[in-house]
Order: structure tokens, then sequence, then C-alpha cells
């Protein structure tokens, strides 16, 4: 039987919740059950506010409308990341700063960040790869130094913490995705975390098309109009209610995960120190399982014979600064690490009904194919 990379994993009770949205004759967004999708994301992760978006590229779009970057400001960000990280900004005429992996995490290099910080530095954006948390003490520490705002691009890591905090509740603002590719989803579907208490209102003004439509149905001004820009990041009931019965469901679902990486793990890392790397085991929230090959050669072929044994296993990222789009707006900086994620990371199939059995299976797989080099 062929394992797919991924397979969108269903609790079951979608289809009961979509059935309660059509009775309920209210389709548009921001109804009861956005609102329940929202307050189940700030109890269970002490989030201070939540707003659903119809995906994390939109969350990120109304966080750089919150920082208000202008054209000429400068936001620093991972190469190594997904288009969006990297879009919501240049959307708003920023000058993108790109900066470097860890030498052994795809994670931003905090240490190195310093030194990319200019005058004209607004933002850092922090992309949690693999739901595993950057530094986020030593940059939320080198932001408040500089007085920079922290958006955190938490797309991957719902349910993953950093000590006793959740990971997209630790920024000025986080990000989150329900992608179908994603830990828990809802097709197309984010969210936006607002941690800093002045953005709370303005946030919502920006969800709600630039208007102060929320106010008004909570009887705090008298009319509704225009006050800002903005645009339709509401997702829509149907979404909303598909995304409740997910999260609901999220114990379960992370449980599943965790026993594959488990497995994965304990059958993988003795690979780690023969030039090849295992994802370490730090926090995480089993969104992925990925090892880091010696070359490209190495890893097409890897991926070749991870295909004929009917295991689909894919690569990750092109390093932004030498994409297509930016390449020639790149300042010439090397940014090695990146490009070695680039090359040699490849991720192995990673969704709730892999289960441990899978999981040996592939993790055999990798092995046999390593056994002879
Ligand atoms: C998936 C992802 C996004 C985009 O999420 P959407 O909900 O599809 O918009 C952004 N950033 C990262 C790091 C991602 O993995």
């Amino acid at each position: 039987m062929k394992i797919p990379f991924n397979k969108p994993y269903l609790t079951g009770n979608e289809k009961a919740r979509l059935d309660e949205v059509l009775v309920s004759g209210k389709f548009s967004g921001n109804g009861d059950f956005t609102k329940k999708c929202q307050a189940l994301l700030e109890s269970k992760y002490q989030f201070r506010k939540t707003l659903l978006t119809t995906s994390c590229t939109d969350a990120l779009e109304i966080a750089a409308l919150l920082v208000k970057v202008q054209p000429g400001d400068e936001v620093i960000l991972p190469s190594y990341t997904f288009v969006s990280t990297a879009n919501a900004f240049a959307l708003r005429g920023a000058k993108l700063v790109f900066a470097d992996s860890q030498p052994d995490h795809p994670n931003l290099d905090v240490a190195a960040l310093e030194a990319l910080i200019t005058p004209r530095t607004r933002v850092i954006v922090p992309v949690h790869y693999g739901g595993q948390a950057c530094d986020m003490q030593a940059l939320m520490q080198l932001a408040q130094k500089h007085s920079l705002w922290v958006v955190e691009d938490a797309a991957q890591a719902v349910d993953s913490k950093l000590g006793e905090k959740n990971l997209g509740g630790i920024g000025h603002v986080g990000a989150l995705s329900f992608h179908d590719t994603k830990n828990i989803i809802a097709g197309e579907g984010g969210a936006l975390v607002i941690n800093h208490e002045e953005f709370v209102n303005k946030a919502e003004i920006h969800w709600e098309k630039g208007t102060n439509r929320s106010a008004f149905f909570r009887g705090e001004v008298d009319k509704y109009g225009w006050v800002d820009i903005g645009s339709s990041f509401l997702p829509s009931e149907l979404t909303a209610a598909f995304l409740l019965a997910q999260l609901e469901g999220i114990d379960q679902i992370q449980q599943l995960r965790m026993q594959a990486w488990n497995t994965y793990y304990q059958m993988l890392s003795p690979l780690n120190g023969k030039g090849l790397q295992v994802m370490p085991n730090v926090p995480h929230n089993a969104h992925m399982f990925y090892l880091v090959c010696r070359s490209l050669e190495e890893r097409t072929e890897l991926i070749d014979y991870l295909k004929q044994q009917g295991i689909a296993s894919v690569f990750h990222y092109l390093s932004l600064h030498k994409s297509q789009y930016f390449a020639d707006k790149h300042d010439g900086r090397d940014l090695p690490n990146a490009d070695r994620f680039t090359d040699c990371l490849v991720r192995l199939p990673m969704f709730a009904e892999l289960g441990a059995t899978g999981a040996e299976r592939v993790a055999g797989s990798v092995l046999d194919f390593y056994r002879t080099r």
C-alpha cells in the first residue's frame, strides 16, 4: 500500500457541525461558530485575543497592517520559509532583510540578528519551523532593546509550547494556519493571535474591512463606518463549524501524530552523527518529521528510493533570497545554512492516521537506504 506524504484527518464530527450551520441559516462570518473557535483557542492556549481568518497568509497581512509597516521600513525574516511570511510585508512596500537559519536547525539564528538591525528596522518575523520554537527569549529581548515589533509566524506551531507559553502567544502578534497540510484543518483557514493589548481593537477593524462594525454590534458606537484600511479577512461560518469539530478533537489528533513522530525518532535518531541530521527531539507538536541529508544528490536518491517503496517524501522551501522574484533585490549576503536546508532537508510522511505502524514502515525503508551508505 502506498503511503502519501499527507492525509487530511477528519474527527467524525465535522458533518454534524456543518449541519448545525445549515439549520441556523447564518453562513457569513463572525457568527456563533467563529466565536466558539476563538474562545476555544483563547482558553486552551491563554491567547489574549484570537480572530479567525481565511488563512494564515491573511493573518500575517493583518499583522503587517497592525505594525504599520511603511514603504522602505525594514523587516527581518528567515530566508528558509514560505512565501506568505514575506508577501504580507512586501505588499506594504517593506524592504525585506532575509536572515540565515541556525547551523543545526531551519529556525532563525537569533545570535546573528543584531547585525542586521538598522535605524529603519521595524519588525522581526520568527517562523517556528516544524512547530519547534525559535529562541523567543533572546529574540524578545533584542526586540525590546531596539523597539521592534515581533510577529510570530506560528503557521506550523498550533499546540506547541516554549516552556509554559504557547507558540503564537509570545510575540506582539502571531499567526496560525488551518490549511489541509497542517495539524488542525479547515480546508483553508487561519487565526490571528493578538497579544499586545493596544492591537486588540485595531485588529478587529482591519479584520472587518476597515470598519468599526464589531464595536457597533457590541453597542459601543451608534453608527459604523470606514475608520481605517482593511480587507475581507473573515472566514464563513461553514469554515468555522468545520474547524470547531477539529479543535474539539485536537487532543486526539495530537496523540495520534505523536505516536508516529516518536516511532520515527526512536528508529532514525541512530543515523545522527554520520553527517546526517534527524529532526531534534526538542518540544514540538508532531507537525513534521525531517532529515537533513549530506548532499542534494543523496537527498534526491533517498526521495527516489522511497518512491519506489510506495512512500511519498518531499523536500521543502527554496531559500527566498534566491527566488526568481527576490534574487535581484537581495543585498548579496550569503545565507549558507538556509541554502543547505534548501538542498538537503527532506520531510517524511506525517499525518494522524499514519500511526506507529506506518511510521515504522517508512523509517525501515530509510534505514534500508542508509545500510549501504
Ligand atoms: C502553511 C504556512 C503558511 C501559510 O498558511 P496558509 O494558511 O496556507 O495561508 C505561512 N507560513 C508558514 C511557515 C507555513 O508553513
